[in-house]
C-alpha cells in the first residue's frame, strides 16, 4: 500500500459530549417545541406532536408540535404582512445593508451557540463531528457570499430601452414576497442556510419546513433570528410531516415560490401540486453519483478517495458515489482496495471517538437500504461486502454494514439512489464505455473522473450529463459555481450557491410606459 493511500480515511468522529445548553433547549421546560410564526411559539391546531430521536442511540431528544393548515395560513399571512409592512416599512423596503447586517448578526449568534448547533447535527442528524464541523462553517460562508451578491445585484428598475417613439420600457426586479424552503434531513444546517440567506437577502420573508427527522437546528436558528432582531414574520419555522405540513404548504397559493430539496418523487409531486395554482418551484434532488477510474490511476489511492466519498455521511449525501466504472486493467486491485477500505471502517455511535460509519437516519431508510442490498444481488451484482444489519455494543440504533458489489456492463443492478455506504463497481474496457454507463441513468447530480492525465479527465468530465462534474475530486462545492441537478435530480432554476440563485428568489417584470395619447 502506498504512503498516500494510508492517509486517506473516511470522515471520522471526535468524542462529542452533549452540551447542557442543547439538553436545556431540547427539554424546553417540559413543553413540546412549537413552530415559530410571527415571532411567537405556536402549538398547532392539530394538537399533534412528534418525537425527534438520536438515530444512533434511539434516545428521544425532543417533542415537537406539528403545524397544520391553520398554522400554514397564519404563517403566510404573517410573512405577507412582514413583507409589505404594517404602516411602517416592510422587509422588502429594508435597505440591503440593513438586511446584510441582520443576517450577519444571526451568523454571529449561531457562532456564539456553535456547540448547540453542532449537537443538533451530531445528535439529531446522526453525523460524525468532522462532517458536522464542516457543515457548521457553511453558515458563515453562505451568508457572506450572498451578502456580497445582494450588494452587487440591484433590485428595482433596470436600464431603460426606447421601445417606440413614445414608449420606453425597462425591467423591474422584486422579491417574490413569501417563499418557502422544504428541507431534507441529511444536511439540515447547510440546506437551511442555502435556502434562507439568499431568500432573505433578496427581500423575501421565509417559511422553513425542516424534515421531521431533524427539526431541531431550524427551530434553534428560528429562535436566534428573533434574538438577532429580524422583524416578526420575516423568519417562520413550520415543523411537521411532509405529507401534512409540507403538503399544506405546497397547496397554499399565498406562497409565491418554493425551494425544495429532497427526493425526486416528492419533488415531482410538489411541482405538480404547485403548478395548479402557479407557485414557482425549484428542486434540488437526489442523485446516483458515478465515478470513472481510468487505467493510469493508482487503484489503491483512488479506491480510498472514492471510498471516502461513498461513505460521506455514511452515504447519505445527495451526490454520493454509488456507481464506479473502473478500467478492467486495474479493476481487481481497485476492488481489493475498496474491500479493505470499507472493511476497516469503524462502525459505531456517531458521537464517539473514531466512529466512521454511524446509524442511518430512520427505520424506513434502514428497510430501504437492506431491500436494495438484496435487490442488487437479485439483479446480478456479486457481493464483495454484502451489507446487512450491524450490531454496535451498548447502542440501539439503525446500524447497517457497508455493501459493495461487482457489476458488469450488461446488467443494471444499481438503478436507484440507495443512500448508504453502498456501491457497485463495474470493470469496463474503455473510458467511452464508462461514460456511456455513467450517463445511462435518469439522475444527473454529480460525477467524477479519476486520472493522472488532467486534460483527458476534463474532456471526459465535460461529457457527463450531471450538473457537477469533477476531476480527481467529488463532493466539492464552491460559492460562485452552481450546484444543480440535471435529469430527475433537479430543476428548473440555476441551482444553489451562485448569483442566479439570488435572482431565482426574485421576479423580473417588464414595465412599459407610453406618453399619454394626444386627443
Ligand atoms: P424527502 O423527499 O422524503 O423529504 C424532503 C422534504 O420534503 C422533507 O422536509 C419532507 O417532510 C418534505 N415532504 C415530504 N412529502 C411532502 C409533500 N407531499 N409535500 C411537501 N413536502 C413534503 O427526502 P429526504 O428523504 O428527507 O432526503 C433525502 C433526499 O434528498 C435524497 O434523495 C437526497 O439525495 C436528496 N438531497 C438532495 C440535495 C441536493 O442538493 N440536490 C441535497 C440533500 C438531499
Amino acid at each position: 500500500m502506498s504512503t498516500a493511500s494510508t492517509q486517506i480515511q473516511s470522515l471520522t468522529a471526535s468524542q462529542f459530549d452533549t452540551p447542557d445548553a442543547f439538553s436545556k433547549f431540547c427539554h424546553n421546560d417540559g413543553k413540546p417545541h412549537g413552530g415559530i410564526i410571527d415571532g411567537k411559539s405556536v402549538r398547532g391546531s392539530m394538537n399533534a406532536t412528534f418525537e425527534t430521536i438520536d438515530p444512533g442511540s434511539m434516545e428521544v431528544l425532543a417533542t415537537v408540535c406539528e403545524m397544520g393548515q391553520d398554522e400554514v395560513d397564519q404563517a403566510v399571512q404573517a410573512a405577507h404582512l412582514a413583507f409589505r409592512g404594517n404602516g411602517v416599512s416592510g422587509w422588502r423596503d429594508f435597505p440591503v445593508e440593513e438586511r446584510c447586517e441582520l443576517v450577519m448578526k444571526l451568523v454571529e449568534l449561531c457562532e456564539r451557540d456553535r456547540n448547540v448547533l453542532l449537537a443538533c447535527e451530531i445528535r439529531d442528524g446522526g453525523k460524525v463531528s468532522e462532517l458536522a464541523e464542516g457543515d457548521f462553517a457553511q453558515i458563515r460562508a453562505t451568508a457572506e457570499y450572498f451578502c456580497d451578491v445582494a450588494q452587487r445585484i440591484p433590485l428595482g428598475d433596470g436600464s431603460k430601452l426606447q421601445v417606440a417613439d413614445n414608449i420606453e420600457g425597462y425591467t423591474y426586479r422584486e422579491p417574490w414576497g413569501v417563499v418557502a424552503g422544504i428541507i431534507p434531513w441529511n444536511y439540515p444546517i447547510v440546506l437551511t442556510s442555502w435556502f434562507m440567506f439568499p431568500a432573505l437577502l433578496s427581500g423575501n420573508c421565509v417559511l422553513i419546513k425542516p424534515a421531521e427527522d431533524t427539526p431541531l437546528s431550524a427551530l434553534y436558528i428560528g429562535k436566534l433570528a428573533e434574538e438577532a432582531g429580524f422583524p416578526p414574520g420575516v423568519v417562520n419555522v413550520l415543523p411537521g410531516r411532509g405529507e401534512l405540513t409540507g403538503q399544506f404548504m405546497a397547496e397554499h397559493s399565498g406562497i409565491r415560490y418554493i425551494s425544495f430539496t429532497g427526493s425526486p418523487g416528492v419533488g415531482q409531486h410538489i411541482l405538480r401540486t404547485c403548478d395548479r395554482h402557479g407557485t414557482r418551484v425549484k428542486r434540488e434532488m437526489g442523485g446516483n453519483g458515478a465515478a470513472v477510474v481510468l487505467d493510469d490511476a493508482d487503484p489503491q489511492l483512488v479506491a480510498r478517495m472514492i471510498g471516502r466519498h461513498t461513505n460521506q455521511h455514511f452515504g447519505q449525501t445527495c451526490c454520493t458515489i454509488h456507481r464506479v466504472f473502473v478500467d478492467q486493467k486495474i479493476a481487481d486491485d481497485f476492488i481489493d482496495a475498496q474491500r479493505e477500505f470499507f472493511t476497516d471502517l469503524k462502525i459505531g455511535y456517531q458521537a464517539e471517538e473514531g466512529t466512521q460509519l454511524g446509524a442511518v437516519i430512520n427505520a424506513t431508510q434502514r428497510s430501504r437500504i437492506l431491500a436494495a442490498q438484496k435487490e442488487t444481488v437479485t439483479r446480478g451484482g456479486q457481493a464483495i461486502l454484502d451489507g446487512g444489519i450491524a450490531e454496535v455494543d451498548g447502542r440501539d440504533g439503525y446500524y447497517i454494514k457497508p455493501a459493495i458489489y461487482r457489476a458488469s456492463p450488461n446488467i443494471n443492478c444499481n438503478p436507484d439512489e440507495v443512500f448508504h455506504a453502498f456501491a457497485t463497481i463495474c470493470p469496463v474496457s474503455s473510458p467511452e464505455q464508462a461514460l456511456e454507463l455513467a450517463n445511462s441513468t435518469p439522475y444527473g447530480l454529480g460525477a467524477s473522473v479519476w486520472t493522472k492525465d488532467i486534460s483527458r479527465g476534463v474532456a471526459l468530465a465535460k461529457q457527463f450529463r450531471d450538473g457537477t462534474c469533477q476531476v480527481n475530486c467529488h463532493n466539492t462545492i464552491a460559492y460562485g459555481l452552481p450546484y444543480a441537478g440535471q435529469g430527475i435530480s433537479g430543476g428548473p432554476g440555476a441551482g444553489v450557491n451562485c448569483e442566479e440563485t439570488f435572482t431565482d428568489y426574485t421576479e423580473l417584470k417588464a414595465i412599459y410606459v407610453a406618453d399619454y395619447p394626444n386627443e
